[in-house]
């Protein structure tokens, strides 16, 4: 049995390498997602941005066309004041020119803040656009990594395999059975050591009769509590 702890060893250190790989594998299409997530965070604000400059833009020209039209109405009647026969009809219809001028002063100054607030739309829309395009660059630079890092896992995963395939035939079958049960449960970690006299997986106490067993190598050992199979490692004997 103590050549079969040592076949189950290598066997274990492979596993242990296709496990990671194998959940590595399946993490990468998330980091893609959440990269894209960020793309269209950004897209959303773009879209605000523009969509503020726009309304913005609709209601400056709406003020400028009123204004046009105020200032052709105090045209028109800054013409018939000439046709006016009496001094009190002349005051009175002087005085409600005055007014509209006023309000027409009002509403240019209003047309020129709204020049400010457009300004300062136009920066807040560039600045989405260079956010937007600078995440679209980190999207495509993230998806080229990810490529090539799956690309990578593949060719590991492929190499590991055969060295995999090239073991078995050293393990017995019902050795075999055992362990691959185990690594199936315990996700890829089978085979532990002991350390001090606890258990290197799941780090409970050993009893003393356990522990002499897993010293004998005579037989497959595990450990009550979680059921790894325990070994003697030999590489670090004061543990
Ligand atoms: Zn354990």
């Amino acid at each position: 049995m103590a050549d079969q702890l040592e076949v189950l060893k290598r066997l274990q250190a492979i596993d242990g390498e296709l496990f990671r790989l194998r959940r590595q594998q399946q993490e990468k299409p998330e980091e893609l997602e959440r990269a894209v997530a960020q793309v269209a965070a950004q897209e959303a604000q773009l879209k605000a941005a523009e969509a503020r400059l726009k309304a913005l833009q609709v209601a400056q020209k709406e003020k400028e066309v009123e204004l046009a039209t105020r200032e052709a109405n105090v045209k028109k009647l800054q013409g018939q004041l000439f046709q006016l026969k009496t001094n009190k009809e002349y005051t009175a219809m002087q005085r409600e020119i005055d007014t509209l001028k006023a309000d027409n002063s009002l509403l240019e100054e209003a047309i020129l803040r709204a020049f400010d607030e457009i300004d300062q739309a136009v920066k807040e829309r560039q600045q989405a656009q260079e956010w937007f395009a600078n995440e679209q660059e980190r999207l495509r630079a993230e998806r080229a990594r990810i490529e090539r890092e799956l690309a990578a896992i593949d060719g590991e995963l492929a190499q590991l395999e055969r060295s995999r395939q090239a073991l078995l035939p050293e393990v017995a079958p019902s050795a075999l059975a055992t362990y691959e049960r185990i690594l199936d449960i315990r996700e890829g970690l089978a085979m532990v050591p002991l350390v001090s006299e606890s258990c290197g997986g799941c780090h409970r106490r050993l009893p003393p009769q356990v522990i002499n067993q897993v010293y004998l190598k005579a037989d497959l050992i595990t450990c009550e509590t979680c059921n790894r199979i325990l070994y003697v490692d030999e590489t670090h004997p004061a543990l």
